[in-house]
């Protein structure tokens, strides 16, 4: 069976060439711009108020251009980014440990196993240290040291400290500056905010992106908007797992709808698997509660060296404790980047060595750090996320150590952009986690925030002026086939979804979705797995359309329409996530192809096959084209952290 077709090869023009070091600065200066009084003649949507969404509205508002900003919550502050944690990256080099933005650039292409574009992630880094002074400035409390400098912390993947944080609340503290300043614009009468509104479709006219059809979550009025771009900043799709550590909201509508538009989907299968997660607790649960990756800074992983070794673990002696990171890894130790912890957890659960309920979970222990730096110490740094382990497990860390396991965390994949963060559909531009930009196979931790905030705060601003200058676009005519077709295609789904009144709730089928993902698509990806995958995925979204059961109408607030229409569009999602795994016959970062390992168990890529950009084209049969993956600066290589 073809589960897809190869279509012609594609290539990012927006990327200047020439000396890596000066390409954003090209860039800059080549685009076009638009002159401060022309700026208010020219309206911008961003759907999404993310720390992505957030800070590009509040910076183009800032600019002179007229913002119309759309989030579902009901506050831009309830945006997933305030979930975020750890911290943030940034080569200011503040510890004098050797960083460098050349650094932050060749650990960033390294650890996602050299499948991401150099010129985004050298651009990445160099403005990294911009973001700081941004965040600071608007008063963003990062933690500092007892004599006033920002302070810093390590994470995966890297052997300096360059992540900055508060406490372990970093998203939240980075979002609520990103909202004052888009408050700020708000009330200057810059930014039009529609919070509570979902968008459902993307509209096209003449090629170019041009609005947007909106429900109103409240009263169920569909609307269409209309402006001279579309920016997606609507995060990642994580949830297509059902559990995650994302927020339940998180979905894939906007982008999935922009793909069906036409917008090519890039690396679909590119998933993160977070290492340090809450193990689940049974199968009632919705939801799954991440451990910040920064508690690896000092917790201590470790599994007991026998197989089925029940004792309490403080009943396990040293000796007989297998700090198994440390002693495969012993370069990046407890710090090596995310999938190869996870995929180590995975292995000595299989082992039969995993602790806790079922033998999935594995320690992280806060002993020795106790012990060294005194428990006020380790308080002061990680005392909410202690807190919160103890509400949701009943047990207390700075006794018995926290018992974890991996889980979905964050998505690489998304709309395929150029350097611009430009999708191939003119004037539909895509930041934040719903783009695939900088990550390649898989996130090193405290980048997401750094790639929302580099594209909000610096990158978009300065390359949506090129295709801007060309605007004004002539006016979009409510009843332009283009609309009136969007239009009524939404308004059909949500009649269709309404009218099966099956048995079904929508959740179990996601439940069921998100199980299949996870055991085919999920942690080690097998041909024979995916094959199957799909084809179970298919008879699924066939009971679905058939059995679900949405109560309520769609006049009014209804969250269980809500989900069955972000449902339905995840089903398709998965296959083309699954389709995008079984084409990709290597293993490279968090995607794990248990045919194509090296001897000792780790990812082996196959470099001369698979170097390109997996960029797919909706169709019944998915269409793929590839954009080949060019490494000047950094020569690809086994990835080592031993
Ligand atoms: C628990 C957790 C901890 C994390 N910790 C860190 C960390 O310490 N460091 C780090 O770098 N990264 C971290 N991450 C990752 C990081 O938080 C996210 O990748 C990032 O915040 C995504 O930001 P965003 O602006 O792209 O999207 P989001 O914050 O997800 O915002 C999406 C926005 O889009 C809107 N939206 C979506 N769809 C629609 C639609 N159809 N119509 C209208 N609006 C829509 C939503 O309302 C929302 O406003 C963490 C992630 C999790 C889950």
């Amino acid at each position: 069976m073809n589960y897809w077709t190869i279509g012609e090869s594609i290539v990012d023009r927006a990327a200047p060439g020439g000396p890596i070091e000066t390409r954003w600065e090209r860039r800059q200066f080549s685009a076009r711009l638009v002159n401060p009084a022309n700026r208010r003649k020219l309206t911008v949507i961003v759907v999404g108020t993310g720390l992505a969404g957030g800070s590009a509205a509040a910076t183009l508002a800032e600019a002179g251009y007229r913002v119309r900003s759309f989030c579902y919550q009901d506050s831009p502050r309830r945006a997933h980014s305030i979930a975020a944690q750890g911290g943030i990256n940034a080569a200011k080099n503040y510890r004098n440990d050797g960083d460098s933005v050349h650094r932050l650039f060749y650990d960033t292409v390294k650890g996602g196993d050299f499948r991401a574009r150099e010129s985004n992630v050298y651009r990445l880094a160099q403005v990294s240290a911009n973001i700081i002074d941004q965040c600071v400035a608007q008063g963003v409390p990062f933690a500092r040291e007892y004599g006033g400098l920002l302070d810093n912390r390590s994470f995966g993947g890297t052997q300096v400290s360059r992540t900055f944080y508060a406490r372990g609340q970093t998203g939240q503290q980075l979002l609520l500056g990103a909202y004052q300043a888009l408050e700020r614009q708000i009330a200057a009468g810059n930014v039009e905010l529609h919070a509570r509104h979902e968008m459902l479709e993307l509209i096209v006219v003449d090629g170019r992106a041009r609005g947007i059809v909106v429900r109103d979550l409240v009263t169920g009025e569909i609307s269409t908007q209309f402006a001279d771009a579309v920016v997606l900043a609507s995060g990642g799709y994580g949830n297509v797992f059902f559990l995650s550590t994302n927020a339940k909201g998180c979905n894939v509508t906007a982008t999935w709808r922009a793909h069906r538009q036409g917008a090519l989907f890039a690396n679909p299968c590119y998933t993160q698997i977070h290492p340090t997660c809450i193990p689940e607790s049974g199968t009632h649960q919705s939801k799954l509660t991440l451990m910040s990756e920064s508690l690896r800074n000092d917790g201590r992983v470790w599994v007991p060296v026998r197989a089925g070794d029940d004792r309490p673990p403080l009943l396990v002696p040293e000796g007989e404790r297998d700090y198994y990171l440390e002693r495969t890894y012993p370069a990046f130790g407890n710090l090596v980047p995310r999938d190869i912890a996870s995929r180590a957890a995975k292995n000595v659960c299989d082992e039969g060595r995993g602790v806790g309920p079922g033998g999935l979970g594995v320690y992280l222990d806060f002993a020795d750090a106790i012990a060294r730096l005194g428990r006020a110490a380790v308080a002061e740094k990680y005392g909410n996320l202690f807190e919160m382990y103890e509400r949701i497990t009943g047990e207390n860390p700075y006794v018995t150590p926290m018992r974890i396991y991996p889980a979905v965390h964050y998505t690489m994949g998304g709309l395929w952009v150029d350097y611009d963060l430009q999708s191939n559909i003119p004037g539909l531009f895509v930041i934040g986690e719903a783009n695939f930009s900088d990550h390649g196979a898989n996130r090193l931790g405290a980048s997401a925030l750094m790639q929302g905030l580099a594209d909000g705060y610096f990158v978009l601003p300065n390359t949506i002026n090129d295709y801007l200058a060309a605007g004004p676009f002539a006016a979009v005519s409510a009843q332009d086939p283009a609309v009136l077709a969007a239009r009524s295609g939404v308004q059909r789904r949500i009649a269709a979804l309404l009218a099966v009144d099956g048995d079904r709730t929508v959740d179990s089928f996601h439940r069921e979705l998100g199980h299949l993902m996870w055991e085919y698509c999920g942690m080690e990806r097998t041909h024979e797995g995916l094959t199957k995958a799909i084809s179970l995925i298919q008879a699924l979204r066939e009971e679905f359309w058939t059995r679900v059961k949405v109560p309520g109408t769609g006049e009014q607030l209804n969250q269980n329409l809500e989900r069955a229409g972000r449902v339905a569009d995840f089903f398709e999602l998965a296959e083309l996530m699954c389709i995008d795994a079984l084409h990709r016959a290597e293993s490279c970062g968090g995607h794990f192809r248990a045919e194509s390992q090296t001897p000792d168990g780790e990812a082996l890529r196959h470099d001369d096959e698979f170097s390109y950009v997996a960029a797919w084209e909706y169709g019944e049969t998915p269409i793929l084209h590839k954009e080949a993956l060019e490494f000047t600066y950094v020569q690809p290589s086994q990835r080592s952290y031993k």
